[in-house]
Order: structure tokens, then C-alpha cells, then sequence
């Protein structure tokens, strides 16, 4: 079902659930053959359509189309063929502990993994294709039916997937409905078996209180802001580079981007000079210019992020242009903790870069603040890395140690 989103109302909401209830109650999503035929469904609809895909996202984000293969749509083919390789082995019952007592003598207990029903899965706009379809597999692979609100902030992806949706997917069991806040509340005041949820943390509560009426089992992906610890020992080419390259990419606008950096005050001058020489190696030297760099999602983002860079002194970047929807990456010293950009998630491409005296100071300064989505350090101690509980190296990706 494709629905035209100004008159999707309520009852609209009330009977879609209804009929894919009776699809799922008809047992047509439990058999591993449908569950299969889904997941491959869905790997083709994003295989054979890479360029729409691409076309729908340089429209909404101006993400270029390499970005978009390898942080959208291989990503999300990554994890199907991981649903696709495994799901019969995990399907398998397995047999189950029991506490003494709870079970006659002689008597055995299995778990057997049952589709719940009916899912909802609402996404936020900043990878508009991954964070819709993974669950989307994962629901699917369950032997759930789902219905799927794309995040109406990426008008040409949800527009896209409206449409490509219906054409793989059996629509019997999987709907997407489009359209914004008045359709995800007609969607919300349905019941449903699972929610999962990914945005901000206010309307995370929203979907909370609404699944509490249901007792329906939630997920929420939520944002947060992620310090990165800069210690003094360490390559600060290779620290800016990386910082860079994850910071800056889709224009800030991504969960477990670096938000804030914590530093001596010596390294965070040297660090600043840095990320300036980085910055021109990603995006040459007028960003704007380049392919590689995004744009912001909207002028409700753009306000609130230009707003923001009133803080501090900025020391690299602080250009904007609000018809292109274009804010230069952007570096801050001299940023005080309760100026408005460390009040909230940056969400966009905007690094205040602050002080510390010593990594006490820095841990202390992150745990008086709401828990961070993911915490990144830089550091080549041990004892450093142990203390800020970072756990890996991962070299390559945004969770950097040991450089
Ligand atoms: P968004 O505004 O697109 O909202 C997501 C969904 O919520 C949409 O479908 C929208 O229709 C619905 N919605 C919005 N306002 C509503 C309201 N008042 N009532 C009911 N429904 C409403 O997305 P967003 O929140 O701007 O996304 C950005 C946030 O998501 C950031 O905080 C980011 O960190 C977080 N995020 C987290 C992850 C993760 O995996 N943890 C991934 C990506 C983004």
C-alpha cells in the first residue's frame, strides 16, 4: 500500500494495521521461505536501484553517491545477507534453562522464536535508506508485517522508497506510509507489537508514552553529544584527519559523530591548525565547491546550527550561505560549558574545540553531562584508553585509539 500523505488519517492508520494484522494472523509471514524471499526482495530493490537511490539523496543531502554505496546501501545489503546466511540456524528452538522448581520432575523446556505481529519502524532523515530498511530486514526476518514511515525531512527518499516499496515488497504485509508529525501520530495511536524508533530524544518519549498505552515493546536509537579525549602524545595530523573525515562527513549530520573535543591547552591550538590542514585535504579549499561535502537538511536545521556558532572563536570555517543550505566546516576555541553549543546535540558541522587540565577533569566534564552516545578517545595509554572506557581500536572508522 502506497498512501497519500495529507489524508492519511487515523482511521486510514486503524484499518492498515487491521489488514496486515490478518496477514500476520493468516501465517503468511512465519514460514522461512516468505521470511527469505523478503530479505532477498529487499536486497534487490536496493541493488537495482543504486542510482535512484543516489539521485533521491543528493537531492535531500547533497551526500555524493560514493558515500551513499558504502554508508547506505552496502551497509544495509551487509546485514540482509547476514539475516540470509544465519536465519535458519537461528531459527532452530533451542533448549531452555529452568530454575529448579518451576517445571515437573521429568519435564523439558525449549524456546522457540515466534514472530510478534505487527511493527511500526519510524527513521530520522540523516541516512534516510539505512536506518529505515536495517530494521526494516530485521522485522522481516522475524516474520513480522511492518509498516515503514520514512522521515518526511528526506522528502525524496520517502518519496522514492513510497514507491519501491510497494514493487518488491509483498504489500499484503509490508506498507510504507509517508507524510510527517500528524501521520506518524495517527500511526502511533494504533497498537502494534514492536516500535522501533530512531530521531531525537523528544519524540523518543512521545513514541514511548504512546507504546506504554499498549504495552508495546520498544526500541529507540536516540542521539546524544560524543566527546573525543585528545590526548598530548599524539599524531595530531593523523588525530585532525580522522576527526575530520567523521566530523565533517554529511555535514555533521550523523548520530556518533564526533560532537565536542576535550583537551590540554596546548594541544587544542595545535589541534586547531590541524584540523584547518585536514579540512582542505577532504574538501579542498572551498567547500562548498566540493562534491564530497553535504548539505544541511532544512532551514529549521540551518537556523538552529548557524545560531549555535555564535559560541566561542572560530577558528576555522563560519561561512554560510542559506539558500544553498551550506554551513563551512567549522572549528570553535574558547568555548565556554554553558554556551548554547554545548547545550544540545550539534547535529551538524560544528567542533568546539574545549580545555582540560588533565583526563580527570576531562571524565569528570562527561559524566556530568546526559550519557554520551559513543565516547572516542586518542591516546596511546593504556591506562588512558581503560579509564575513559574505550574498548578497541578501530583504526579505520570513528572509534580511534592509539595513534
Ligand atoms: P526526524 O525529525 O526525521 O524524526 C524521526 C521520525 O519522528 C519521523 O518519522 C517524524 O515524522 C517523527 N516525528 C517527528 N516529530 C514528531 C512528533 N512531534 N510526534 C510524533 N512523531 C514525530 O529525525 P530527527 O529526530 O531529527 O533525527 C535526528 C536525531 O536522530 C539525532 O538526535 C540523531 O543523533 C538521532 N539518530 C540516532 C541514531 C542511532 O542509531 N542512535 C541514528 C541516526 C540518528
Amino acid at each position: 500500500m502506497n498512501t497519500t500523505p495529507d489524508t492519511f488519517t487515523d482511521i486510514d492508520a486503524a484499518s492498515l494495521v487491521s489488514r496486515l494484522r490478518r496477514t500476520h494472523h493468516s501465517g503468511r509471514t512465519k514460514p522461512l521461505a516468505w521470511r527469505r524471499q523478503q530479505l532477498t526482495q529487499l536486497r534487490a530493490l536496493l541493488t537495482e536501484n543504486r542510482a535512484v537511490i543516489a539521485d533521491a539523496l543528493w537531492a535531500d543531502l547533497r551526500k555524493n553517491p560514493t558515500e551513499v554505496d558504502q554508508m547506505e546501501i552496502d551497509v544495509t545489503i551487509l546485514e540482509i545477507d547476514d539475516y540470509l546466511e544465519h536465519l535458519e540456524n537461528w531459527l532452530t528452538p533451542e533448549p531452555a534453562e529452568v530454575a529448579v522448581g518451576h517445571l515437573p520432575i521429568g519435564t523439558a523446556a525449549h524456546t522457540e522464536f515466534d514472530p510478534l505481529g505487527v511493527a511500526l519502524i519510524l527513521s530520522a532523515w540523516n541516512y534516510p535508506i539505512y536506518l529505515l530498511l536495517t530494521p526494516v530486514a530485521g522485522a522481516l526476518a522475524a516474520g513480522n508485517a511492518v509498516i515503514i514511515k520514512p522521515s518526511e525531512l528526506a522528502a525524496q527518499t520517502s518519496a522514492l522508497l513510497g514507491r519501491l516499496v510497494p514493487a518488491y515488497l509483498d504489500t499484503d504485509a509490508v506498507a510504507v506510509v509517508e507524510g510527517g508529525v500528524a501521520q506518524t501520530r495517527s500511526l502511533l495511536a494504533q497498537r502494534f507489537d514492536h516500535i522501533f524508533y530512531t530521531g531525537n530524544g523528544a519524540v523518543g518519549r512521545i513514541v514511548m508514552r504512546a507504546a506504554a498505552e499498549n504495552l508495546t515493546p520498544v526500541t529507540l536509537e536516540l542521539g546524544g553529544k560524543s566527546p573525543v579525549f585528545v590526548d598530548r602524545d599524539t599524531d595530531l595530523a593523523v588525530v585532525a584527519g580522522r576527526i575530520a573525515a567523521t566530523k565533517f562527513a554529511n555535514a555533521g549530520q550523523t548520530c556518533v559523530a564526533p560532537d565536542y573535543v576535550l583537551t590540554d591547552p596546548d594541544t587544542a591550538h595545535a589541534l586547531s591548525a590541524a584540523m584547518a590542514r585536514a579540512v582542505e585535504e577532504l574538501f579542498g579549499t572551498d567547500p562548498q565547491a566540493s562534491s564530497k561535502y553535504g548539505r544541511i537538511i532544512n532551514e529549521h536545521h540551518f537556523n538552529r546550527l548557524t545560531a549555535l556558532m555564535v559560541s566561542g572563536r572560530t577558528t576555522l570555517g563560519g561561512q554560510s550561505n542559506r539558500g544553498d543550505k551550506y554551513i563551512a566546516p567549522t572549528v570553535l576555541m574558547d568555548v565556554a560549558p554553558d554556551e548554547p553549543v554545548m547545550q544540545e546535540e550539534i547535529f551538524g558541522p560544528i567542533l568546539p574545540i574545549l580545555t582540560v587540565t588533565d583526563l580527570t577533569e576531562a571524565i569528570a566534564f562527561i559524566n556530568d553531562r546526559d550519557k554520551p552516545l559513543a565516547v572516542y578517545a586518542f591516546t596511546n595509554d593504556e591506562t588512558t584508553r581503560k579509564r575513559l572506557g574505550v574498548s578497541g581500536i578501530l583504526c579505520k572508522s570513528v572509534g580511534v585509539i592509539g595513534c
